[in-house]
């Protein structure tokens, strides 16, 4: 989660919901792949989008860390993003290109994360949900068509996706401030374990959804982490 002071600075000026048109749409991309360099910082991953990697790639969440995904400080808690090739900067996921001249492919499209699919949107939190913004200039490309973003987004279970985005906002926000006050290099990093054994490894299964999976967590994992 990334905090941006001045929307204004960034966007158009507007707020849009799920059901609104905005000039969002790149078609198809056609070969570009400018946004999928350089943005390891950026691309941070929620337990949704890790979930998703994991079913596409048939990997568990230990054999992605240090290869396809880094865990990074973010302030005291340590999460999961995007990792990039040190030598290309290049995304994990980019595919090489197979012809000269071409670019390389995004090889998790389907399941790709939600800061890659929402872009060039974003997404504005406050206290009693959120709202998305584009971010102007932020696509190589000159011009960009209208689309509603519910089908821009893609997501089929967007109401369960919506409940999801939001409690991970909330729990995010008072674990950042709950470890504020943890001292104790131990209790940090026994803290960090939890959050991470606990909310990124949901695992592909057929009788439960992730976002099943993910709400008979939510208290328990709360109370455990002293957030309740
Ligand atoms: S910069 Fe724009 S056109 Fe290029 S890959 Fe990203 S979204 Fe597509
Ligand atoms: S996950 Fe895919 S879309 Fe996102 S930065 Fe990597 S290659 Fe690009």
């Amino acid at each position: 989660m990334k905090t941006i002071t001045s929307l204004d600075e960034i966007s158009d000026g507007k707020l849009y919901d799920i059901d609104n048109f905005v000039l969002a749409d790149s078609d198809g991309c056609q070969g570009c792949n400018a946004c999928c360099h350089d943005v390891g910082d950026l691309v941070s991953l929620t337990p949704y989008d890790v979930y998703q990697i994991l079913l596409h790639t048939g990997l568990g969440f230990d054999a992605l860390i240090g290869d396809k995904v880094a865990l990074k400080k973010e302030g005291k808690l340590n999460l999961p993003y995007l990792n990039m090739n040190s030598t290309t900067g290049n995304c994990a996921f980019l595919s090489k290109p197979r012809h000269k001249g071409e670019g390389g492919r995004c090889t998790i499209h389907t399941h790709r994360p939600d800061i890659c699919r929402l872009f060039p949107l974003g997404r504005a939190y406050f206290d009693d949900g959120f709202k998305y913004f584009l971010q102007v200039d932020a696509c190589v490309k000159p011009t960009l068509q209208s689309v509603k973003i519910e089908t821009w987004l893609g997501i089929s279970d967007y109401a369960d996706y919506k409940w999801f985005l939001f409690e991970w906002y909330k729990l995010l926000k008072a674990l950042t401030f709950r470890v504020k006050f943890i001292y104790d290099d131990a209790e940090l990093t026994a803290l960090n374990t939890y959050l991470i054994d606990t909310l990124f490894k949901i695992t592909p299964d057929s009788e439960r959804t992730f976002f099943q999976q993910f709400g008979d967590l939510l208290q328990d994992s709360k109370k455990q982490m002293g957030i309740l």
